[in-house]
């Protein structure tokens, strides 16, 4: 606008200042044409006409030199205007001269009549003109002014209205913490980039949701596990010290509680595993390990224990070459995983028997475990990955639901791939990919 409103004045002004020295210069080239070309006419007469002459500009006046610097027609009775040597100079070299004097306006032309040369000088003042101008610069000014104003009202007005889903997110955000995560943003229409936005933030309110229920679920679970072997240790201790008793009562009671306290330290040891895997995320390992050795000390570790148990390990012919079972990875972790797998199949199936099939697949090994047990329903399969979680066919065989989800994050954590398919009654297979380094 201010922009606008400067070239808007300075365009009038100089349109204003063309305006009025053409006028001069018709005025002067009409009074020096009545002056030479007019018969009969002197000075004084030119004179008498132009004081009447209604298309006068304001304060005219006009001054006509001969060659020699002779004022052969001057209307400036009172010797108002200067005539600069300079000036007449400049017009007897043929220019146009402009200039201002005071508040007079000055033009200076050269005429050619009666075979020499005149320099007419007309000056007026353009008190219309000028006003005009001055109209014009107040009328802009307010014009700018107001909009000014109005534009500040309005962007103000708007920004306020476009900026206003954002903060009602800011402040509904401002009211979510960990005890009202249930609590969601307005979406809007869901298509703006605000209603985005506040999609974007729900989805991730129902992430934080779930996991902080699962880790409030984790904690109550972990609590509970715990707390029965202790309580069942405090329950015999407290018996035991009731009187004096036998050796041989002394001895089981403590076997007893010594496989309390093993399981407690097996339950701990597994849980800090749950909490220490599932925290790293995805790893790159920079030890190297043979799956099949891995297999077959997981079966002398675990037939040292069971030696009901029957582990049959086969390598496929599709392996040819002992580089394509090697993995990138942690030894320990990967023998925990393999040992659960195993354990679980043994554990439940009636014939306690497990069958490992070693395969290639493109750059991956392939680790299927057969059994022929008790099998896992359709309903808890979804479910098996969960901490805690335990087949309702399950539930007569000890354990304790975290053996799987261990197993599914150190298989993640070494960027593999976990599949289980089962059937009630007939046996459950367990599929193991890793990525091999081959
Ligand atoms: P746990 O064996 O201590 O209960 P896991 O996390 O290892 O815990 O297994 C979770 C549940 O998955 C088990 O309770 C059982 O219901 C089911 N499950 C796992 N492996 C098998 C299997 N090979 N056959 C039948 N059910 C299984």
């Amino acid at each position: 606008m201010i922009i606008a409103s400067v070239a808007i004045y300075f365009s009038s002004a100089s349109f204003r200042k063309e305006d009025f020295y053409n006028r001069l210069r018709n005025k002067s080239r009409s009074t020096a044409k009545l002056l030479f070309d007019a018969r009969d006419i002197d000075a004084n007469r030119v004179l008498k006409i132009e004081k009447d002459n209604p298309v006068n500009l304001q304060n005219e006046k006009i001054i006509i030199l001969n060659f020699k610097n002779d004022t052969v027609y001057s209307s400036d009775e009172n010797g108002k205007i200067e005539i600069r040597n300079d000036v007449l100079e400049r017009v007897r070299t043929g220019y146009r001269v402009t200039y201002k004097q005071g508040s007079f306006e000055v033009l200076g032309t050269l005429y050619f009549a009666k075979l020499d040369r005149f320099v007419v000088i007309a000056a007026a003042t353009d008190i219309e003109g000028s006003l005009h101008l001055e109209k014009l610069k107040t009328i802009l000014t307010i014009v700018c002014l107001i909009s000014l104003l109005l534009f500040f009202i309005a962007g103000w007005f708007y920004s306020g209205r476009a900026l206003k889903p954002i903060s009602d997110v800011v402040k509904k955000v401002e009211d979510i913490s960990i005890t009202s995560l249930n609590l969601r943003v307005f979406e809007g229409n869901g298509t703006d980039e605000i209603g985005r936005l506040a999609k974007t933030f729900n989805k991730m309110l129902e992430r934080l949701e779930t996991s902080f229920a699962m880790q409030k679920d984790f904690i109550a679970n972990a609590s509970h596990e715990l707390r029965t072997p202790l309580t069942s240790i405090n329950g015999q201790l407290e018996v035991l010290m009731m009187k004096d008793r036998a050796t041989t009562e002394y001895k089981s009671a403590l076997g007893s509680v010594l496989d309390d306290i093993k399981s407690l330290i097996y339950l701990s040891n597994r849980l800090l595993l749950i909490a220490r895997t599932s925290a790293e995320g995805p790893v790159n390992f920079n030890k190297t390990i043979r799956i099949d050795e891995i297999l077959w000390q997981a079966q002398e570790e675990i037939k040292r224990f069971n030696s009901d148990y029957r582990i049959n390990i086969s390598i496929d012919n599709s392996l040819t070459d002992s580089d394509q079972m090697i993995v990138a990875g942690d030894e320990y972790l990967l023998k925990v995983a393999v040992s659960n797998i195993i354990d679980n199949a043994c554990k439940y199936s009636p014939d306690h028997t497990v069958d490992i099939k070693l395969q290639h697949r493109e750059k991956w090994i392939e680790i299927v475990f057969e059994d022929r047990g008790i099998g896992i329903s359709e309903e808890d399969l979804q479910k098996i990955f969960e901490p805690f979680y335990r087949g309702t066919n399950a539930l007569s065989i000890p354990g304790s639901g975290i053996g799987l989800p261990l197993v599914n994050q150190i298989i993640k954590n070494h960027n593999g791939i976990i599949k289980l398919s089962s059937q009630i009654g007939k046996g459950t297979s367990v599929i193991v990919l890793l990525p091999t380094i081959s």
